[in-house]
């Protein structure tokens, strides 16, 4: 890999597109100079940018910060806009066209988080009216997490932490303006929690730490001081919300939200061309559906007749056929059967190198994860390379016999082989392996999620197109209609992801109208609709994360391979896209075989 990245580098840094050798040599040394001092750049402000966010370096891993909190006042924020201001003017040192490839991307990435730190303060405004903003107790949580520290020295980081946590509060107070009720409702809901942590877990903690006895009564004083602030901040929360008469709109407009799309997906595309491109695909994939249960219903059905709606036919077929399921009991063990034959098929098919040395630890998914359900990876941050990549598998413990089975139904045969795909391989898990090879730590701490998220996506696909549902090494049968309809399903839901969050925010959807989408003409069940509404309400934009990326991947491979013709390695292909790191679909198609540019 690190092969691969060395050259593909010196392609992009030969390509200096010129005629005259001559210039040719001098623009090649003028690079080399401007990009050992823009990794000196880089450097420092990555050691400056800690600590203005020691919080955000807790969550990677670097516990340089972990006693700092930062009162939320106007002091702090003035000081972050001219930490931000002053490195967007040193970035102007530095001219795209004297770097290479990968740090004209880390430059492009700073900047955009420059950029965007400073639309956000200054115009998305989300401490006034966000009160779920405040709140420290994912902070504390990744303190206690880390495993290269002493139990007694993260308690005392969390204690030190805690103690500016009366100026937070009174600081959060002053800047609640004009909450959103949905934001207000969630923080309380999400401050209880971090009550119940401090009075628990975080306690308990503390009673285990080795301390003399006053140092330990004087801890646990703390941290009850510490919870009554959040106590008095919930109180003040409660009030808003009795006392409000009108809340702000939880839809940030559409300038806000075209704004808001350009810097937090950082996609080729606007937000309009993404919903319009997703419309279309709903359109398709209701016709795949469509043929595809008109095939399937006898199999299932019998002699009932087909529905005259072929929504409801899809529909109460899908019901049918989800009833095939692991027991709850094998859930987890099932998982584990799928990772090896995924591994080999991808082998088989020549998709992607997969490093044999960095296998992916399956595992019950931990105490303080409980309730994420379903499946997720946890991989080592920027500053534990070295550490293991998870596989975290909800357990089923929690569920009643109808919740496990309604669980197991969405999981059903088939879609877990693609949650397996997405999540694992090829999707997160593999493009993590390849992101902590690429050399940048910018690309690890400004990674896009739209990349990141738009390559599983993509991957459920490519499997798919590849064979995989003739793949008999998984069930020793060939059901291929049942998985496509499966799949065009789960696609379904990334498609009116987006078709909901951009008509939520931009054309005033309601939530009859959003659940209509979601369980009429996407196929959804009543909990998951609902869910889906609410987190519409919350955030803004990252719901469409998963499409954009998906959609920029899927069009630049087709591309390659209409412009390549025979030519086209789909290995290959993969792997050098992955090579760039967690970086922006736009910004790699720029920087992507540099050689073909000249
Ligand atoms: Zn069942
Ligand atoms: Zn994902």
């Amino acid at each position: 890999m690190k092969k691969s990245i060395l050259l593909l580098l010196s392609v992009v840094y030969l390509c200096s597109c010129s005629n005259d050798s001559k210039t040719e040599d001098k623009t090649a040394q003028n690079t080399e100079r401007k990009d050992s001092a823009f990794k000196q750049f880089e450097e420092r402000f990555v050691n400056e940018f800690w600590k203005i966010y020691p919080g955000w370096a807790t969550s990677v891993g670097n516990h340089t910060y972990d006693t700092v909190l930062i009162i939320p006042n106007e002091a702090s924020r003035t000081a972050e806009l001219n930490f931000c201001k002053a490195y967007l003017d040193s970035l102007n040192q530095y001219n795209e066209g004297l770097l290479n490839g990968n740090n004209n991307i880390d430059r492009a990435l700073i900047k955009n988080n420059l950029e965007s730190s400073i639309w956000s303060i200054t115009k998305l405004k989300a401490h006034e009216w966000n009160p779920s903003d405040y709140n420290v107790g994912g902070s504390v949580s990744e303190i206690m997490n880390n495993k290269k520290e002493t139990l007694e020295n993260k308690i005392r980081s969390v204690i030190r932490k805690l103690s500016k946590l009366e100026q937070y509060y009174t600081a959060a107070k002053t800047n609640i303006k004009t909450p959103t009720k949905e934001h207000t409702e969630l923080a309380i809901q999400q401050l209880n929690g971090t009550i119940g942590f401090f009075s628990g877990t975080l306690s308990d903690s503390i009673n285990k730490g080795k301390f003399g006895a006053h140092e330990l009564d004087k801890y646990l004083a703390d941290v009850s001081i510490a919870t009554g602030h959040i106590k008095g901040y919930v109180s003040f929360l409660d009030s808003t919300l009795k006392n409000t008469k009108e809340f702000k709109d939880f839809r940030i407009g559409k300038e806000l939200y075209a704004e808001k799309f350009k810097y937090n997906i950082q996609s080729s595309f606007t937000a309009e061309e993404v919903y319009e491109k997703a419309l279309k695909r709903k359109e398709e994939l209701l016709k795949e559906m469509t043929e595809r249960s008109k095939k399937l219903w006898p199999k299932y059905m019998k002699a009932k007749s087909y529905p005259a709606d072929d929504k409801i036919a899809i529909k109460e077929l899908i019901t049918e056929i989800a009833k095939t399921h692991v027991s709850r009991e094998k859930f987890q063990s099932e998982i584990e059967r799928h990772i090896p034959i995924l591994t080999k098929f991808v082998k088989d098919k020549n998709l992607l190198y997969m490093d044999p040395k960095k296998p992916l630890v399956v595992r019950k998914e931990p105490e303080w994860m409980a309730g994420v359900a379903g499946a997720s990876i946890s991989a080592p941050g920027p500053y534990d390379k070295e550490g293991d990549t998870f596989y975290n598998v909800g357990s089923l413990a929690a569920y009643t016999p109808e919740g496990a089975e309604s669980f197991l139904r969405e999981y059903n045969k088939y879609i877990l082989q693609i949650l397996n795909i997405h999540e694992a391989i090829p999707g997160h898990y593999a493009q993590l392996v390849y992101s902590n090879q690429s050399p940048s730590i910018i690309k690890s701490i400004f990674g896009n999620g739209a990349m990141v998220e738009g390559w599983a996506v993509y991957t459920e696909l490519m499997m798919l197109e590849e064979g995989w549902a003739k793949n008999t090494e998984l069930n020793g049968q060939v059901e291929e209609d049942e998985m496509w309809l499966m799949y065009n399903k789960w696609h379904m839901r990334v498609v009116c992801n987006t078709i909901l969050d951009y008509s939520v925010q931009n054309k005033g959807m309601t939530k009859e109208e959003g659940l209509n989408l979601l369980m009429n003409e996407a196929f959804q069940e009543k909990s998951e609709a609902e869910g889906k509404w609410r987190r519409a309400t919350l955030t803004q934009v990252q719901l469409c994360s998963y499409f954009t990326g998906f959609t920029e991947i899927y069009e630049f491979r087709n591309e390659q391979k209409k412009e390549l013709g025979t030519k086209f390695d789909l290995k290959k292909f993969h792997e050098q896209f992955l090579s760039f790191g967690s970086a922006p679909v736009g910004l790699i198609k720029k920087y992507f075989g540099g050689d073909k540019k000249c």
